[in-house]
């Protein structure tokens, strides 16, 4: 079959390798469109490891072909997401309901062959039918929302409560959309002007020439969502949460970033982190949120490449200015 291989950084080659073979617990799928990840573009720039060679891509939408002799309610022809992150089911993490942190998580396109390809293979009990009225560009953009609705569920904001988001790459923007979505307000920061008017078209507020903190005070800021990683970003966004609100941190910044506890104990500000989406219920949500047509994710979507242009649509997603890059296969 012909795959998109990372074969060194930078460089992806369309190869030819083996089919997957169906394990009996396992459906193979033929994508018909993939979103590309931040992870993606770390993989291909080379901050983070993988063996290579490697085939990339997990936010996919496609049919299925081949299901393997133990599965249930799953037949081919249907048309499925892929939940890409598979925790263990069996440890601590897992058996509280919390799989996003499972340390035996396996990983589509990371750890696992991806969807880059003319067909991938996936555990059952990760795969999701979704309904003909759910669109391709939109059930490609599934994977990515589920992350924004696991973290605006984790903000315990609600309905009247202003959040604010750091950084509009795809998860800060899909997290304003999900916020204004459940009647939040939204005030959102980037110093891309197209990803600021992208935020203002999902609703959010987009102040500019205030400081932070006065800014954040007088809106009665509930929850930051720091979706940056830049180190000056995260500190920003510590510094200036107001008084009994909260951080949570989602950007995946290696660098160490200095606070001032005194203020945040004092003001009872609190710092959280989010991660993915926990197994089973985040997807089934999300899945449900758009087939209700309350949400419209593929509205981050700014390119759409063939398959051949792979390597390309990967440089793409890695400049500061696109939003969410999808290949249709
Ligand atoms: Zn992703
Ligand atoms: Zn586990």
């Amino acid at each position: 079959m012909r795959a998109a291989l990372l074969i060194a950084p930078e460089k992806i080659e369309i190869g030819d390798v083996a089919a997957p073979v169906v394990a009996p617990t396992e459906v193979v799928i033929a994508p018909s469109r993939v979103g590309i990840c931040g992870s993606d573009v770390s993989l291909f720039r080379g901050y983070r490891k993988a063996v290579l060679p490697l085939i990339p891509g997990h936010e996919l939408v496609g049919r299925i072909v081949e299901v393997g002799s133990a599965v249930t309610g799953l037949a081919v022809g249907q048309r499925v997401v892929v939940e890409p992150n598979y925790p263990c089911g069996a440890c601590r993490f897992c058996l509280s309901g919390r799989g996003s942190i499972c340390p035996e998580k396996v990983s589509m396109g990371v750890t696992t062959a991806g969807a880059l390809a003319e067909l991938v293979a996936a555990p059952a009990r990760f795969v999701w039918p979704v309904p003909d009225s759910i669109s391709d560009e939109d059930a490609a953009t599934i994977e990515p929302l589920a992350v924004a609705v696991h973290a605006v569920l984790e903000s315990r904001a609600s309905a009247g409560d202003t959040v604010a988001v750091m950084g509009c790459g795809a998860v800060g923007l899909l997290i304003a959309q999900v916020a204004v979505q459940q009647g939040m307000r939204v005030l959102a920061h980037d110093r891309e002007a197209g990803k600021l008017a992208m935020a203002e078209a999902l609703g959010a507020e987009c102040p500019a020439g205030r400081n932070l903190a006065a800014l954040w005070l007088d809106a009665d800021v509930h929850t930051v969502f720091e979706c940056a990683g830049a180190a000056g970003a995260v500190e920003s966004a510590i510094a200036s949460a107001p008084r009994g609100s909260q951080v949570i941190l989602m950007g995946l910044g290696d660098k160490r970033v200095e606070i001032e506890p005194f203020r945040l104990v004092r003001e009872g500000v609190r710092i959280g982190s989010s991660l993915i989406y926990d197994h089973p219920d985040d997807f089934a949500r999300t899945i449900e949120m758009v087939a209700l047509n309350a949400l419209r994710p593929s509205a981050i979507v700014t390119h759409t490449l063939p398959f051949a242009s792979a390597e390309k649509a990967l440089f793409v997603a890695s400049t500061g200015e696109a939003g969410k890059v999808h290949i249709a296969m």
